[in-house]
């Protein structure tokens, strides 16, 4: 397809598909004469005790939902295609991968620019489609492409919610019914914390204790793993907030670690 000049839009998922994954491959529908999409539940970006094992699958409703959505390819490589026994390479990101999500998770993105890397090797896109949803990771792999010299143009596309307010993720059906009504927490305070800052407040230390109080607040069942405010581009940590800012917040409701974030441009001046 690619010797006959068509274009070809890639999504990578693991599967158990929402409307997140399909406002992608629509996106990509759109865009190319060819979306290829693939679901794979991949190893190396699991830790140990996490979940694995248990991670959602309906491959036969996935199959239908991309077809619908516009994929023309689905591509559901087992483990022993992706990684042999003697399998001995890994794609590295320095710098941005330590902090948020790779704090707690510390191989989780090794394991995804590399598995990453691979199915770009086998697809070969012309265009490759990420979610906002997961803000460090499209940050991760732009700089991957870019390092690296990949010849892929990223586009990273909105978050898609509920009418809550809470992100979609394949990872809300392991939610019971009680801990569904406080999931949303999560995107209502980054609701509050962009009102405070657009109300005037420059001091993160005050917007993350905001949101922190807010979180805590709701129920004993909800522990943060971080509530951070960092530069969009670089991901360090600011104290005084202006430019771009990502507010990004990992969150476990019960045994289930939910993330959200909000990008924003902050204007220099203070109402
Ligand atoms: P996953 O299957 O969770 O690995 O996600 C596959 C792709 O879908 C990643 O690029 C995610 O960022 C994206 N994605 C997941 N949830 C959403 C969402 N709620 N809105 C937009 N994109 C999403």
């Amino acid at each position: 397809m690619r010797k006959e000049g068509k274009k070809i839009g890639f999504v990578p998922t693991m599967g158990y598909l929402h409307q997140g994954h399909l406002s992608l491959i629509q996106a990509s529908a759109k865009e190319n004469d060819i979306t290829v999409l693939s679901i794979y539940v991949n190893p190396t970006q699991f830790g140990p005790g996490e979940d694995l094992d248990q991670y959602p699958s309906d491959l036969e409703n996935d199959k239908k939902l991309a077809e619908e959505a516009g994929a023309d390819v689905i591509f559901i490589p087992d483990h022993h295609i992706m990684y042999k026994d003697n399998h001995a390479t890994y794609v590295q990101v320095n710098g941005l991968t330590n902090q948020l999500c790779g704090y707690s998770r510390p191989t989780h993105f090794q394991g995804v620019t590399t598995i990453v890397t691979k199915l770009f090797n086998i697809v070969q896109p012309d265009h490759a489609y990420f979610g906002q949803k997961d803000a460090q990771q499209a940050i991760v792999i732009k700089r991957m492409v870019k390092d690296l010299n990949m010849p892929i143009n990223i586009v990273v596309c909105p978050i898609v919610r509920e009418a809550d307010g809470l992100a979609m993720s394949s990872r809300n059906t392991y939610l019971s019914t009680e801990e569904r009504e406080q999931a949303p927490i999560l995107y209502q305070s980054l609701q509050k914390a962009k009102a405070l800052i657009d109300s005037g407040e420059r001091s993160s230390e005050t917007v993350k204790a905001m949101i922190r109080q807010m979180i805590h607040g709701k129920s004993t069942t909800t522990e943060i793993d971080y509530v951070s405010i960092v530069s969009a581009d670089t991901l360090e940590d600011i104290e005084t907030l202006e430019d771009k800012i990502l507010l990004a917040l990992a969150v476990k409701v019960g045994k289930t670690r939910l993330i959200d974030n909000l990008q924003m441009e902050v204007g220099s001046y203070v109402n």
